[in-house]
């Protein structure tokens, strides 16, 4: 009988053993199906149906004591470390995870902030540029203001310039203007320091240099190439006449600046008077030929010119004599017992008896008038007759220093 009770506990034990090693199987197993989000919940199933077998087995072994007690204790420990273990894994897969999302999140931060560096880099590289463009606008705009200043300036002092002409040119003929006023106002300083004008309505003298277009018609003519009258000591002269057809007509002279302005006066009386006066042109118009000039009946001053034979300045060569209607007014004289007429076409106005037309005598208006000026005529000469004639008297040449 006791021999058979042992080997019942021994089966007992063996089946209680079996049962356990069934049980840890099943456990591992249950865990490994449950996935990693169960885990814990599987556990804690697990030990409730265990600790209800126990129980049973309580109540089918109640004859087994303290080796029941045992063996519950040590499968307690058992599922509390399954339970640790189990919660453990799922701290560590949570931990894990957090990890994980943390490392992700760390990425995707520094992703972003890397993303932003990008882009506020590019922006700022953006903003680079546009400042750049901004400068070179601003550059070429500084630039085109300057150009423009610069050409304003420019234009400013182009105008001022062609003003400053306008205005030189403007005083010229102001100029000008107050000489011609102060002639018809005053028969006195006829002649002044104003070059190149010409006033085709009145009547003036002015000053003329080497580089005028008044030297220019004379030199090699009139202003003959040993000429030793300076050309500042010359005037220009422009008057009116009443040619032989009635008409007023301009007339040009030069002279010496000593007899200037007695011309001006002695011309002006004579067109007031209707005197008539078929030619007043430079000498130079007939290419300085006396002969010629006198022969078109051409009244003129000035043309250098030696007396004939002899080293002395005729008073022509100093514009200080003016013939007047030179074919009516001829120059006789006796060369050799031969009658020289100059012109020689004047020979019918030789005989001063006669009475005709242009005639110059003591009665006539021109003589009049320049003898009254201090003039001497070429007429009253003893030895020859210089009818168109008048001129300064030696006193005056006297003066002169050539
Ligand atoms: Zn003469």
């Amino acid at each position: 009988m006791w021999k058979k009770k042992r080997i019942m506990l021994l089966v007992s034990c063996m089946l209680l053993f079996t049962f356990l090693m069934a049980c840890k199987a099943e456990n591992v197993e249950t865990g490994q199906e449950g996935g990693l989000n169960n885990g814990k919940i599987a556990t804690e199933k697990f030990a409730d149906r265990q600790k209800s077998e126990i129980g049973d087995s309580d109540k089918v072994e109640s004859g087994s004591g303290n080796a029941r007690n045992q063996m519950n204790s040590e499968a307690e420990v058992k599922i509390k470390k399954l339970e640790e273990a189990s919660v453990k894994e799922a701290k560590s897969k949570q931990t894990e995870e957090a990890s994980a999302k943390e490392a992700k999140s760390k990425q995707t931060e520094e992703a972003s902030v890397k993303d932003t560096k990008s882009k506020q880099t590019k922006q700022a590289s953006g903003k680079g540029d546009k400042t750049k463009e901004t400068k070179e606008i601003a550059d070429n705009g500084a630039k085109t203001k300057q150009a423009k200043e610069a050409s304003a300036k420019e234009t400013k002092s182009k105008q001022t310039k062609e003003a400053s002409g306008k205005g030189d040119k403007t005083k010229e003929t102001k100029e000008a203007a107050a000489y011609i006023d102060k002639t018809n106002k005053t028969q006195k300083d006829k002649v002044m320091n104003v070059a190149n004008v010409k006033d085709k309505t009145n009547f003036y003298g002015i000053e003329f240099t080497e580089d005028s277009e008044i030297f220019a018609r004379i030199k090699g003519k009139s202003y003959k190439d040993n000429c030793t009258v300076p050309v500042c000591d010359l005037r220009y002269l422009h008057v009116l006449h009443i040619g032989f057809d009635g008409e007023t007509h301009e007339g040009e002279i030069v002279c010496h600046k000593l007899i200037a302005e007695d011309l001006l006066e002695i011309f002006e009386e004579l067109y007031n008077a209707k005197y008539p006066i078929e030619k007043i042109k430079l000498v130079d118009e007939y290419n300085a030929d006396d002969e010629a000039s006198m022969a078109a009946n051409n009244s003129s001053s000035f043309n250098f010119r030696f007396i004939s034979y002899t080293k002395k300045i005729s008073k022509h060569g100093y514009g200080l004599a003016m013939d007047i209607n030179t074919l009516y007014n001829p120059y006789v004289k006796t060369v050799n017992g031969q009658l020289s007429i100059e012109p020689a076409n004047a020979a019918e106005y030789v005989d001063r008896s006669k009475d005709f037309p242009h005639k110059i005598d003591e009665n006539d208006l021109a003589y009049k008038l320049f003898v009254s000026h201090g003039f001497e005529w070429g007429g009253a000469w003893k030895n020859s007759k210089d009818y168109q004639h008048f001129e300064v008297p030696d006193s005056v040449v006297k003066k002169l220093s050539y």
